[in-house]
């Protein structure tokens, strides 16, 4: 159905009690190695994945509605994925590209000169990471522009590096004890229409009202003529899934524009067909400056891509970009075949059909209960957010339930949210509608669980 004869049986299975014992003596090695810093949303440890499985260390096997954070979009171990990194990596696994240079590499940048929005002439350079991708398309900004102030917005997440920890939003667990943090930077408020409050008239503030307002803060306390790129997800990611109101992306664009700034879309976790477009600047018909991607290029291969207007990209000095391993060659050769798998299987209508599909789910959930505020998304990119009954307040404790419960079950679910209240829905596209209902069923039975 899914265009794909999945390796691993697409079943939710439990052997044991999660976590199993195998995870839990992994868990105990791990704590006297690892960093207590880094931290797992889930406490099983993975043998094999594929399509819409992770089976553990015990045998136990997981229908996955995270994607490893909207990465696996293809499928953890797609075939044609991994007969492309395997055929590469026979060849050369590495010579750097700023040494001796590969075609993968200007592959890539010619396919993302294709898919992303615009038929303007378009530059690519790539990367390691999200938050390097960001780094560098604020260099670029500043390099370009010759000003240096950035505006990002509330609820944004861009990452963990200085600059990217300066540009996202949230203190906890990202930011705190970590400062200084790069200067410079500047937060203007969100379209967040589920926690925005209202017109006089008892009207919602659409998505052109507040741009204006972001603006005008920006004009006010920054000046428009400082600014050398303002960064947005059009989707906000860890923020909570949030859509902006309709219009929000095209006036922040039109006035970029206008005032010489560089737009920057963050298209990270929304890149990719996940939101049932290639990417979400799609869905309102804007075209970003530069973008940065990753997450969804290469399945789960370290890339990530600067993509963008060719003035901006080459008005960097010869040396100024670059990294030793950014562009990797099995990494390129992951996300040529990951594109075509894509375009093969027509991911961008199997988004769709997932969310087609897992809203008619949630909004029959949400009628039974006082525990939905909202369900929002798009594509494969879909969120719930809880409240207390009867209010818009966070209730981060029904989700932490529900996410346990749901993983007792056999069903990976991640959260997200400034207020830790939203559940995040992040199937690999390639999941089977099967799988997919048991995922929500098993969703259901523990939102039930709570009533
Ligand atoms: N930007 C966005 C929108 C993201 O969602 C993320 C990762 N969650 C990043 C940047 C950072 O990416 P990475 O973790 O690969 O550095």
């Amino acid at each position: 159905m899914t265009g794909i004869d999945h390796r691993l049986p697409q079943r939710r299975q439990l052997l044991t009690a999660l976590p199993g014992p195998a995870s839990q003596a992994l868990t105990e090695r791990r704590k006297r190695v690892v960093g207590a810093g880094v931290s797992s949303a889930v406490p099983v440890y993975v043998a094999d994945a594929d399509g819409g499985v992770v089976v553990d260390v015990d045998g136990n096997s997981l229908i996955d509605l995270g994607s490893g954070i909207a990465v696996t979009g293809v499928g953890a171990s797609n075939p044609a994925v991994v007969a492309a990194m395997q055929e590469q990596a026979a060849h050369f696994t590495h010579t750097c590209f700023m040494v001796t240079p590969y075609e993968g590499y200007v592959a890539v940048a010619e396919r993302l000169a294709a898919l992303t929005p615009g038929t303007h002439e378009k530059r690519t350079v790539l990367f390691n990471s999200g938050a390097e991708a960001v780094e560098n398309a604020v260099k670029i900004a500043r390099s370009a522009t010759g000003r240096t102030a950035i505006v990002a917005f509330d609820h944004a997440y861009h990452g963990r590096t200085n600059l990217t920890m300066a540009l996202t939003a949230k203190n906890l667990p990202y930011k705190n004890g970590f400062g200084p943090f790069a200067a410079d930077v500047y937060r203007a408020p969100m379209s967040y229409p589920f926690r925005e409050g209202l017109n006089h008239d008892g009207s919602p503030i659409t998505g052109e009202q507040a741009a204006r307002r972001a603006i005008s803060m920006i004009d006010k306390q920054v000046g428009a003529t400082n600014v050398a790129a303002i960064i947005l997800e059009p989707i906000q990611g860890e923020g909570g899934f949030i859509v902006p109101a309709e219009g929000f992306l095209p006036a922040l664009v039109g006035w970029a524009r206008d005032n010489g700034i560089v737009f920057i879309a963050d298209e990270v976790q929304t890149g990719f067909a996940r939101t049932g477009a290639w990417f979400a600047s799609d869905h309102e018909g804007v075209v970003p400056d530069l973008m940065t991607l990753a997450k969804g290029i290469a399945a789960g291969m370290p890339l990530a891509a600067v993509t963008g207007r060719a003035d901006l990209i080459d008005a960097v000095h010869a040396g100024g970009l670059g990294g030793t391993y950014g562009g990797n060659p099995v990494a390129c050769a992951a996300a040529l075949a990951a594109l075509d798998q894509m375009e093969r299987l027509d991911l961008c209508a199997r988004a769709r059909r997932i969310e087609d599909r897992a809203t008619a789910r949630l909004r029959a959930i949400a009628a039974d209960t006082d525990l939905i505020g909202e369900i929002r998304g798009r594509g494969a990119m879909l969120a719930v957010e809880f409240v207390r009954p009867g209010t818009r307040e966070p209730n981060p404790e029904a989700v932490a339930q529900i996410i346990a419960t749901a993983l007792a079950n056999g069903v990976i679910l991640l959260t997200c949210g400034t207020y830790g209240n939203v559940i995040r829905l992040l199937p690999p596209l390639v999941i089977s509608d099967e799988l997919l209902d048991d995922g929500l069923n098993v969703l259901e039975s523990a939102i039930r669980d709570l009533r």
